[in-house]
């Protein structure tokens, strides 16, 4: 007993110094743009928000940039300060200056998370592109780069011209694993579902250094492709790492404990090189759902429309 007490502290005095030094992680989310009302940054945010708080890794400040056609000049957010930026943002352009600090800051080796429609912005921005692999819409065509899906144990570029992005009525979306061993997804169930959620298809890009972690088969029967779409992918570049996930639509999406725990992950890992964190209990399964919604959150127009969904 005794013994078993000394070797408790012993461990205690050489985790602690450890634990201390660590500290928390300082993270951003960038948000104060959408596409449209039907991506609720404010709305959103808070929860992107406390998600990464509940993990106690991480310190997060949010950023809104001014709206967009609004002035810039004053906009100094700092990227260096944070070990990685989430975008819950999209907007079509930048000020070349902030361009070019962005840039910097993932080139030198700052984390990035893309988070749904943030792969909708800066279609004429090239760096952007090459972070993101893959985006869509803001008429977007064969010329961002090939249609990228999951074909035959692996990943095709198709070049076929069309536009970019398209997806169907807000449905659950079953995910199938396609990269195991990577620390974002050790431990999940290989094939789990997703609360309803935009499945987004048809995305182009140059999709360089892009390792795809998971996919989902986009129904023709809901407005899909027929193929096997990227959902979650982590990228390179110059030094920085990017997680992108095109999952969350809205607050309803980001309650999926699915969701949360990749976007938990995906943080961590662009931040670190490296999970820590445990899948939870309650992961959803190959055939059921699991979220987690606070109703207060909710759009209430959404929730007029999906009301069966809560329970
Ligand atoms: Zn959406």
């Amino acid at each position: 007993m005794k013994r078993m007490a000394m070797a408790v502290s012993l461990l205690m005095l050489l985790c602690a110094p450890l634990a201390r030094a660590a500290g928390p992680i300082p993270v951003a989310i960038l948000d104060g743009a959408s596409g449209g009302a039907y991506h609720n940054w404010r709305l959103t945010t808070p929860v992107l928000k406390r998600e990464l708080e509940e993990t106690g890794l991480f310190k997060v400040t949010v950023i809104t940039a001014p709206a967009w056609g609004g002035d810039f000049s004053q906009f100094h957010p700092g990227f260096a300060q944070f070990r990685a930026i989430v975008m819950n943002y999209d907007a079509p352009d930048w000020p070349a200056d902030l361009r070019a600090q962005f840039e910097k800051y993932v080139h030198d080796g700052g984390g990035l998370v893309i988070v749904h429609a943030a792969d909708n912005a800066f279609p004429n921005w090239p760096a952007y592109n090459q972070m993101i692999g893959i985006g869509g819409w803001r008429k977007r065509d064969e010329h961002a780069g090939p249609h990228w899906y999951w074909q035959d144990g692996k990943l095709v570029a198709d070049t076929t011209p069309g536009l970019a992005g398209q997806h169907g009525a807000r449905l659950p979306i079953q995910l199938t694993v396609r990269d195991p061993e990577h620390p974002i997804m050790r431990g999940l169930p290989p094939v789990w579902m997703h609360a309803s959620d935009e499945l987004y298809a048809g995305l182009r890009g140059p999709g360089e250094n892009m390792t795809v972690l998971a996919t989902a088969h986009s129904d023709p029967k809901n407005h899909g492709t027929g193929k096997e779409e990227p959902m979650v992918m982590v990228l390179r570049y110059g030094k920085g790492r990017i997680f992108h996930t095109t999952l969350g639509h809205d607050v309803f999406a980001m309650s999926c404990v699915g969701f949360m725990t990749i976007f938990q992950r995906g943080t961590e890992w662009a931040a670190t090189g490296r999970v820590t964190q445990k899948v939870p209990k309650d992961f959803p399964t190959a055939k059921t759902v699991s979220y987690r919604v606070d109703i207060a959150e909710m759009d209430p127009g959404f929730l007029n429309g999906a009301s069966e969904l809560v329970k």
